[in-house]
């Protein structure tokens, strides 16, 4: 099969493009390298099956050839990212969206949404199955990406319902490896920049709130058996084994044998308090569960993190929020 997959330069989107040319599929990525590297699929170039279309999704979207299914996972995903670029990100998850949604009509293709745990905003219900409507604040910063998403959910099941696009909608809780990007301003790349650095980890307001943690080639196996099926979802995807911010900083400190302190930041506005996935619906319906610990997946990412000592340099002179 042919494979769109939009974002596919991104953290998850380069790691998902392996993935389906492992299996002997191709792949069609399309990126504007908003947020995304060309680094993260260099080694893809040249693959037969691979092409890199240099595009950004909100403006139009067309790709030549067959097209079996399109994974949308174009959008800034770090909250550093999309407080950036509020417009853009608005923009890609409504006219990107619909742009990627009329393309899988046209070819009669499987299409998947990359949603995100932030639909649930900041919950009143924990753990978040997907039954739970959520509690966003509408106009709150972070709301360029929530309701981006949102809209983009409500989008897709329109789809579905108006000309029976095979759509399906994953919602992606907080997922981390290797090719994060050392300066997303994300909560892992920061923790082990820092630590690498010997710089303060920064915590922001007093370490409590909570978040779950899902390695990236757990994650991958999720969204490519999404990619299989004709699961309608929304589907979370993610690692339930949840973590305080402040317990997570000492698991890097930890794992990298770093000296640095830890120092406390003014909690950004409207950051969640605890965010945890009910993967009960993933289990059933994908038979899909995380395999890979926490501190394992840790483990291998302060590694990665380790042969890129230029990156993790730099990210010590961009510094925190
Ligand atoms: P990322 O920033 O590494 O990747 C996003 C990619 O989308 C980048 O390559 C960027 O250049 C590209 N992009 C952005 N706007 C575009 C546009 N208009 N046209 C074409 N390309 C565009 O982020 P990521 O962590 O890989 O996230 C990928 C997707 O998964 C996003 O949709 C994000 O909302 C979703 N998600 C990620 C997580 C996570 O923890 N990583 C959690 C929830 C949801
Ligand atoms: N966080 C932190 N220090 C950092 C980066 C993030 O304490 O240097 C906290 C942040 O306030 C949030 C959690 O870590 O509570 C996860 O933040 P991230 O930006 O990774 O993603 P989010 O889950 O908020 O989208």
């Amino acid at each position: 099969m042919r494979v769109v997959v939009t974002g596919g330069a991104g953290f998850l989107g380069s790691h998902l493009c392996d993935a389906i040319i492992a299996r002997g599929d191709s792949v069609a990525c399309v990126d504007n390298l908003a947020t995304g590297r060309p680094d993260n699929v260099a080694h893809l170039m040249g693959s037969p099956g691979f092409t890199f279309v240099e595009a950004d999704v909100s403006s139009g979207l067309d790709v030549p050839g067959p097209v079996d299914a399109v994974a949308h996972l174009a959008s800034p995903a770090s909250p550093p990212d999309y407080l950036r670029l509020p417009l853009e990100t608005l923009a890609v998850g409504s006219h990107g969206t619909e742009n990627a949604l009329r393309l899988a009509h046209r070819h009669g293709a499987r299409f998947v949404l990359a949603s995100t745990s932030e639909v649930y905003g900041d919950p009143a219900v924990h753990p978040q199955s997907e039954d739970y409507w959520g509690n966003v604040n509408p106009v709150g910063p972070r709301s360029v990406y929530d309701e981006a998403k949102r809209f983009a959910e409500a989008l897709t099941r329109a789809y579905r319902d108006t000309h029976s696009v095979n759509a399906g909608i994953i919602r992606i809780f907080n997922t981390y490896g290797p090719r994060m990007s050392a300066r997303d301003g994300r909560i892992v790349t920061n923790f082990i920049t820092q630590a690498l650095n010997g710089d303060p980890l920064t915590i922001y307001g007093d370490g409590s709130q909570t978040r779950s943690f899902c390695y990236v080639d757990d994650l991958i196996r999720g969204i490519v058996s999404m990619i299989d099926c004709t699961e309608t979802g929304p589907v979370n995807l993610g690692n339930p084994e949840e973590f305080t911010v402040a317990d997570f900083a000492q698991l890097v400190l930890r794992l990298t044998g770093s000296a640095s302190p830890v120092e406390h930041l003014a909690l950004p506005v409207d950051d969640p308090t605890r965010r945890c996935p009910v993967i009960t619906r993933a289990s059933r319906v994908l038979g899909w569960q995380p395999e890979i610990r926490v501190e394992d997946g840790v483990r291998r990412t302060i590694e990665w993190f380790r042969s890129q000592p230029e990156e993790v340099r730099l990210a010590s002179a961009a510094g925190s929020r």
